[in-house]
């Protein structure tokens, strides 16, 4: 049976690791592990190592790394998603699903017709799902999770030269724009509300080329997942 996973940004062989205060609980409360147990720590750039259990106290647990298990190389092709803050856990929920289809950074942003705003508490959350998501699903790179911002600033911090936007209204057919995959690529896709006109002038100016996923109009959500899926279907050669 395979070990289980904690998140120890840290995690380096021979070093002893101090878990954060949510890996520790996870391990000592949820899954009961005693002391001795054997573990994986994940450093989040790629790197799992086996480690072992040394110390178990009511407030601190510490972990000895043994050596590497595993490692991940990097990815040939790397995804910054944009998404909108949505309501009811369902930013979280494309956080999650951000990271098991393989997004390299994710760009929560706050816009015109967003009907959620952030609470300080916010950007914790999405990182802490990020992490949850990573421990689930054996990838070993953490995405990045950016704090959520207003979208102009958001805009202003896309990388990636290549960029597409899934408008509501009218644009290329997603198929002409994944023609052949770049290497770095961003995507973006409108809250509940859709984007202004003013604010897909904003995507345009940034060099964002607006896209069609077709004639219905989808959730906020089951569009954000349409542009992860089909970018993960493209990036798995
Ligand atoms: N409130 C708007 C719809 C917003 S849908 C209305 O009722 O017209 C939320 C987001 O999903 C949009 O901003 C867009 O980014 C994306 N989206 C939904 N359907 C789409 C489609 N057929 N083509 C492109 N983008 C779409």
């Amino acid at each position: 049976m395979k070990s289980p996973r904690f998140f120890a940004p840290e995690a380096a062989p021979g070093r002893l690791v101090l878990l954060s205060p949510d890996e520790a609980h996870h391990l000592r409360d949820v899954l009961r592990i005693g002391e001795g147990g054997e573990v994986v720590l994940l450093n989040g750039r790629g790197e799992a190592y086996r480690a072992r259990v040394e110390g178990i106290s009511r407030r601190e647990v510490l972990v000895r790394v043994e050596g590497l298990e595993e490692r991940e190389s990097e990815p040939r092709f790397f995804l910054e998603i944009l998404i909108p803050l949505l309501k009811g856990g369902r930013t979280e929920f494309l956080v999650e699903k951000a990271t098991e289809l393989g997004a390299g950074r994710i760009l929560p942003f706050v816009s015109r017709y967003t009907v959620r705003t952030p609470s300080p508490r916010t950007h914790e959350r999405l990182k802490a799902r990020a992490i949850q998501a990573l421990k689930q699903c054996g990838r070993l790179r953490l995405p990045e999770v950016e704090p959520p911002e207003e979208l102009p600033r958001v805009l202003q911090k896309v990388r990636a030269e290549r960029r597409c936007v899934a408008y509501e209204k009218g644009g290329l057919p997603l198929r002409k724009a994944f023609s052949s995959l770049p290497r770095d690529l961003a995507l973006a896709s409108g809250p509940e509300g859709g984007f202004s006109e003013e604010e897909i002038g904003l995507f345009q100016e940034a060099g964002f080329l607006p896209v069609s996923l077709g004639p219905y109009i989808l959730r906020a959500e089951t569009a954000t997942l349409f542009l992860l899926s089909v970018w993960r279907y493209h990036s798995l050669t």
